[in-house]
């Protein structure tokens, strides 16, 4: 039988998509492969069918012990002889897929990597007694630190290679970025591996991206058109999931939370309901979608900021599998990414956090981006793109611009007094006037001191970063980089050019997240009030540090 002929006998399909034939080509070859498919983009055909082809049983390495069984009914369904062990399992029903296992009336066996190479050796040296002929690595970025869904029991697949020198594998994922990819290719120890790489990009679905100001109301205007869809909101906190979820009841909208924190019952019965469309909003940590497959989503919402554009992507790829129009909508926030520094950088040892600490500078650069976002998130994943996609927020002129000429006057003035010896920090507190000692007395003495204290930091920060995108500023590439003039700045120092820039959250908007101070909670939390500075006319407020955030997430 041909491939071709068994994609219409066992799964029903005349076509093959993306590049699942030349996948399944070089599987029946006998080679290592990786394969990168989008979300939805049918991966397990790629192992699925070869695993009927070939004589022998199929090793399937799946993560998720929920997800299993659905696998397995389907293939039987297909007529295609399929098991899997797991701890849900009786003793009896385990011997009975053994006994088969070994009579070879089973082509596909799905375990988790746990389960392969826990309780002593017993399961994998039964399994290297058997005519074990392809091994699958489904959700494979989970081997990896650097991936965004990172499981300790794969880094066990390790010896995979020792145990089964001669058998090719083949790993699977829908989000690697180079770094990822590579890490996978090494832990694995896969031979000379053929890499498939299929676009990632997702025509049907719409990048937006709003500044965050009163993120409930948003969330409504959202919401609003979209009555009778179905949709994810994705939050940072089990907490968040269960507020926002009941809010949104009271608005006479059919939500329901997910996270991991939940009983399993309640868990599998609103996930139920989502897919039987009962529930049209699921609120989650994200915990939830991997293996969903639902294809009828027609938006998902990040509330929260997401720690890295993998599992943005992925997340935001749960949406319009149908291939129907979809959108995907984040609500961006300076605090967010404030927090999620303070997670990244407790988060384990020195190079982890210095690579989790890039992977969210580069989700706030794209929550920041006055260029388009699908070509940004393609060049992500190593994909070229053109630079107007006409689908995204900034490709449909929707961002929210103001007329910054000021503010970049001021900003380069201040670069240029200080001699372009300077970087943002330092610039930046001597634009605001800051008192601090570290600003050299000289300094004070300028003209250009303080003239931008009516900015917030934060801002500044951020404006600083679009005028050198802009190109009317640049930094230097040293350990301490330094703001320079750049041929363009002159222009706009004449008042020759006009400067656009995106518009952010004002002070009044970003009081509105400061989280209200309530007598004893700092004392409760054993917490020290750092470099508060709180807003004038809000006496009762205080800004909580990063680490007092972070602290108070783990009460969350
Ligand atoms: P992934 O694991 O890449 O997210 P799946 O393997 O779950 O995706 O496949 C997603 C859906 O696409 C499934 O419903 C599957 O049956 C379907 N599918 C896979 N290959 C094809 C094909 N060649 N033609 C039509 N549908 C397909
Ligand atoms: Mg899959
Ligand atoms: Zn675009």
């Amino acid at each position: 039988m041909t491939p071709a002929q068994a994609l219409q006998k066992y799964f029903g399909y005349s076509e093959f998509r993306h590049r699942q034939e030349a996948i399944i080509r070089d599987i029946l070859a006998g080679k290592d492969v990786l394969v990168l498919m989008p979300t939805g983009g049918g991966k397990s055909l790629c192992y699925q069918l070869p695993a009927v082809l070939m004589d022998g049983l199929t090793i399937v390495i799946s993560p998720l012990i929920a997800l299993m069984k659905d696998q397995v009914d389907a293939l039987n369904v297909n007529g295609i002889p399929a098991a899997f062990l797991n701890s849900s399992q009786s003793p009896d029903e385990q011997a009975m897929i053994t006994e088969k296992l070994k009579q070879g009336a089973i082509k596909l066996l799905y375990l988790a990597p746990e389960r392969l190479f826990g309780s002593g050796s017993i399961l994998i040296n039964f399994l290297k007694s058997l005519p074990v002929c392809l091994i699958a690595i489904d959700e494979a970025h989970c081997i990896s630190h650097w991936g965004h869904d990172f499981r300790p029991e794969y880094l066990m697949l390790a010896g995979l290679k020792n145990d089964f020198p001669n058998i090719p594998v083949v790993a699977l994922t829908a989000t690697a970025d180079k770094l990822t990819r590579r890490d996978i290719l090494e832990k694995l120890d896969l031979k000379n591996p053929a890499e498939f790489v299929s676009s990632f990009n997702r025509a049907n679905i719409t990048y937006r991206v709003l500044p965050k100001k009163n993120s409930f109301n948003q969330l409504l205007d959202f919401l609003e058109p979209r009555k009778e869809d179905s949709g994810i909101i994705y939050c940072l906190s089990r907490k968040s999931t269960e507020a926002l979820a009941a809010d949104l009841k009271a608005e006479g909208y059919a939500a329901e939370a997910y996270h991991a924190g939940m009983d399993h019952a309640d868990k599998a019965r609103n996930q139920e309901a989502f897919l039987r469309d009962d529930v049209k909003i699921i609120v989650a940590t994200i915990a939830f979608g991997m293996g969903i497959n639902k294809s009828n989503v027609r938006y998902v919402v990040h509330a929260d900021l997401p720690k890295n554009i993998e599992g943005y992507y992925q997340e935001t790829g749960r949406a319009g599998r149908d291939g129907l129009a979809s959108d995907a909508l984040l609500l961006y926030s300076y605090s967010d990414a404030t927090k999620l520094k303070g997670f990244a950088r407790v988060d384990g040892n020195e190079e982890q956090s210095t690579i989790m600490l890039k992977k969210l500078d580069d989700m706030v650069r794209y929550s920041q981006l006055q260029t388009c976002r699908r070509q940004y998130l393609m060049r992500y994943f190593d994909e070229d793109f053109p630079d107007n996609c006409g689908s995204c927020d900034v490709c449909l002129s929707e961002v929210e611009k103001f007329d910054g000429t000021l503010i970049a006057q001021k900003a380069l003035s201040a670069v240029a007094r200080l001699k372009e010896r300077f970087g943002n920090t330092y610039v930046i507190d001597f634009l605001r006037g800051s008192k601090r000692e570290k600003i050299r007395e000289e300094h004070k003495q300028l003209k250009t001191y303080g003239v931008g204290a009516d900015i917030h930091r934060a801002d500044w920060f951020r404006y600083i970063r679009e005028l050198v995108a802009q190109g009317y500023l640049q930094t230097t590439d040293d350990e301490y980089p330094v703001l320079k003039l750049t041929e363009k700045s002159e222009a706009v120092l004449k008042g020759l050019q006009k400067v656009e820039l995106i518009a952010t959250q004002t002070n009044e908007e970003r009081e509105s997240e400061i989280i209200p101070y309530e007598a004893g909670l700092l004392n409760e939390l054993k917490l020290v009030r750092r470099d508060i500075a709180a807003p004038q006319n809000v006496p009762p407020y205080i800004i909580l540090s990063d680490a007092v955030l972070l602290e108070m997430a783990t009460y969350l």
